[in-house]
């Protein structure tokens, strides 16, 4: 969960079965999970391994694969120096045209576009 640490005044990821903060990052946070400490911990809350199980299903192969569409379209418009509102119509005609839940469900924002011009993926 995330919640307000007092330390650094920063909203942080929080593990309440061990009690400490860490870093928002995706990867530090897998690897505590993996951890043996951890495990350890979490069996004394079994109604966290139950919220565990759930927020595990929570990322699904149908979000890896909108974000993988629109990944795909914005370096294409990166790559072809097209605009983004370009791709937007082109995503509206697959929204409409398309029966796959991936085009109803992906977006291309100004944000999302813009930071992966900046950084790249
Ligand atoms: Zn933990």
């Amino acid at each position: 969960m995330l919640k307000f640490n007092p330390q650094t005044g920063e909203n942080q990821a929080f593990c309440r079965a061990c009690a400490l903060f860490y870093q928002n990052h995706k990867g530090d946070l897998e690897k505590h999970v993996d951890r043996t400490q951890h495990k350890q911990n979490m069996e004394k809350f079994p109604e966290l391994l139950k919220q565990q199980d759930r927020l595990a299903n929570f990322a699904s192969p149908l979000r890896d694969r909108i974000t993988n569409l629109e990944l795909r379209i914005l370096a294409h418009i990166c790559e072809n120096s097209q605009s983004v509102c370009s791709a937007q119509g082109m995503l509206e005609v697959m929204q409409t045209e398309g029966n796959d839940p991936i085009f109803k469900k992906a977006t291309l924002g100004y944000t999302k576009a813009g930071n992966l011009i900046r950084e790249g993926w």
